[in-house]
């Protein structure tokens, strides 16, 4: 299928483009499909969020669209930031103000109580006006200081329980890596969209009509 990956965040479009691609799909981005659009986020969940991101870019588009909202929830802030990760500290999609403010709000909290989850919705929107929107989860904790290079927002503070393996298998993650110490595929077999996209490619063959161009 060809489809629009629906964001504006460069992090997210790589990781989009990677797990989408490989599952056999044609991934086209704002930027090479002309459109700039910057849809408020207004839903109290993620799943409001991508079907609202999703909606409106499919309509900007005409094609099938993927959107997804993410977040990450920790423990100890009664699962903040959640649908405010983008705009933690204020100013939207400041990665280091984020991480600063979080490491700041997790200052006096043990190593033993950090724990937190990232959470993606990830929305399929077809140009008739059908959707699909599926959830993936990553468990894991907050790390103490910023590790590694890779990745995006939160990826160097958030250390997961487990990491990928080649093939798609998944192993304790011993060593306590960041998301941001992983390769790309030992993040995407275990993180919160590769997840939420693994459950939206198992669902494409009962939601997609048949015989229909969008498959094509
Ligand atoms: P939104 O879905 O556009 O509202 O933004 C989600 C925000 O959550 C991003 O700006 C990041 O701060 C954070 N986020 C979501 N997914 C990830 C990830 O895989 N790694 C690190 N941060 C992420």
């Amino acid at each position: 299928m060809i489809v629009c990956a629906a964001t504006n965040n460069a992090g997210k479009l790589r990781e989009l483009r990677r797990i989408l691609t490989r599952c056999g799909h044609t991934v086209k981005s704002l930027r090479e499909l002309g459109v700039t659009l910057d849809p408020e986020e207004t839903g109290a969940t993620f799943a409001e969020n991508a079907a609202l991101k999703a909606a409106a870019f499919c309509r900007a588009t005409g094609l099938p669209t993927v959107a997804d909202d993410s977040g990450l929830c920790v423990d100890a802030l009664d699962g903040a930031p959640g649908v405010f990760s983008a705009r933690y500290a204020g100013e939207h999609g400041n990665d280091d103000a984020n991480n600063r403010k979080l490491l700041a709000a997790l200052a006096d909290v043990p190593e033993g109580a950090r724990g937190a989850k990232f959470v993606s919705a990830v929305c399929l929107m077809l140009p008739g006006g059908r959707s699909l929107t599926v959830t993936g989860e990553c468990p894991g904790a907050v790390g103490t200081a910023l590790r590694g290079e890779n990745g995006f927002g939160y990826d160097p503070l958030f250390i997961p329980d487990q990491v990928g393996l080649p093939g798609g298998a998944t192993r304790p993650n011993t060593e306590r890596r960041s998301y941001a110490e992983l390769a790309d595929a030992e993040k995407d077999a275990i993180s919160h969209r590769g997840r939420a996209l693994e459950q939206l490619e198992a669902a494409l063959p009962d939601f997609l009509p048949e015989e229909s161009s969008i498959t094509k």
